[in-house]
């Protein structure tokens, strides 16, 4: 049997039971579970507000249009980030033509608050922070930063649903304006495609709740005396998109958000055993997580000397790592950036992701880890 490095696990039985009670209604679309899914995700993780998205995506580049409206940003402005991500997090600046500004990395792969604030300049206008497989970093200090300077603060969640910070969902700090988190098929909290984006500021969640559907506004004449007659009548005040989630999704996601911290908790066990594993073995650097106890472990990886082979001898035993992420300077669209984050390029070249996930016994992980000390000996 092969071993895959990300496998999600759906509650089968009871997500069809939720598909069933959408199809049987006959409301599949907008509404509905979407409704249902963004109150318990308010109440589980503590966020004021919470639209229901088709993808994390479009959430990030939302959030980038929504605060450069809102704050009167220009082309050209600036945005500091990672270049350790996926595409997505830096595609949402250019999207709305800022320029990403790439910050180094710490130890913990985010973002580094001492290269952070070198990196800001005239043009800056906000930090867009990734929480790197879950970990929280220095987004304490980040914060302290931002309110320095009076940059605005974007949260890339996509990993980090479940995380927390002596109990408190770190999406929720005073000083985060908005936070994005995915539900993509291999994410922590897995449905197909989907994603939530919370603001801060309430007016923002009204502004992105009429951009996801065309910028289509239906307040004016709900609010009249016979809206029955006038249901088709509507204002609309943004050339907004199709970016809202639907009722098939949410009903995946209300099941498997049931069981998201007690996954969250064995993928924690799991990469502990690696911790483990590996503690003796000087040739093999582990990432540290601050908070670890609390931290989601969307993925887990370690750096060695000969990343390339070690992924063909791990291979080889039919087991498939991966590498999250190349260093994007290294993308021609980012590569005015390219050599200005020493570590993190440095880091990429040796960073390798090793399988972690619910279908994973800790057997399995004895198997994985005995593969790469063998390797690295
Ligand atoms: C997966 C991911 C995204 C994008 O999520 P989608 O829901 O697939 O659009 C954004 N940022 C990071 C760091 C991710 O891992």
């Amino acid at each position: 049997m092969s071993i895959q490095v990300l496998k999600p696990k759906f509650h089968v039985d009871e997500c069809l039971e939720q598909i069933r009670e959408c199809l049987e209604k006959g409301w599949t679309g907008l509404g509905f579970k979407t409704v249902e899914f963004e109150e318990q995700w308010k109440q589980f993780t503590g966020h004021k507000n919470a639209h229901f998205l088709n993808s994390a995506t479009v959430g990030l580049h939302l959030a980038v249009e929504i605060l450069k409206k809102e704050n009167g940003w220009e082309e050209g402005d600036e945005i500091i980030t990672t270049p350790i991500t996926f595409v997505s997090t830096n595609h949402a600046i250019l999207y709305e033509k800022l320029v990403p500004r790439f910050a180094d990395i710490d130890e913990y792969l985010c973002l580094d608050p001492i290269d952070v604030e070198k990196k800001i300049n005239d043009k800056t206008k906000a930090v867009m922070f990734v929480g790197y497989g879950g970990r929280v970093g220095q987004l304490d200090k980040i914060i302290e930063i931002c309110k320095n300077h009076d940059l605005k603060l974007i949260l890339d969640a996509a990993h980090m649903a479940g995380t927390r910070v002596n109990g408190v969902c770190p999406g929720t700090f005073e000083g985060v304006d908005v936070t994005v988190y995915s539900y993509q098929a291999v994410k922590n909290l897995p449905t197909a495609d989907s994603g939530m984006i919370c603001f801060e500021n309430v007016g923002n969640d009204v502004i992105c709740r009429k951009l996801t559907w065309l910028g289509i506004n239906k307040d004016t004449y709900e609010r009249s005396s016979d809206k029955g007659t006038y249901k088709w009548k509507y204002d609309v005040d943004y050339l907004g998109y199709k970016d809202h989630g639907n009722s098939i999704m949410a009903a995946i996601a209300l099941v498997q958000l049931k069981y998201l911290d007690e996954d969250n908790i064995y993928r924690r066990k799991l990469a502990a055993y690696y911790d483990e594993l590996f503690v003796e073995n000087d040739r093999v650097q582990i990432i540290k997580a601050p908070y670890r106890d609390e931290c989601s472990f969307h993925i887990y990886e370690v750096a060695v000397e000969d990343r390339d082979g070690l992924m063909q001898a791990l291979n080889d035993a039919d087991i498939y790592a991966g590498v999250h992420y190349r260093d994007n300077t290294e993308y021609d669209m980012y590569s005015y950036d390219y050599g200005k984050c020493p570590y993190a390029h440095k880091i990429s070249q040796h960073i390798i992701t090793l399988p972690l996930h619910l279908g994973l016994t800790m057997e399995d992980i004895k198997k994985i880890a005995g593969v790469v000390n063998v390797f690295t000996k």
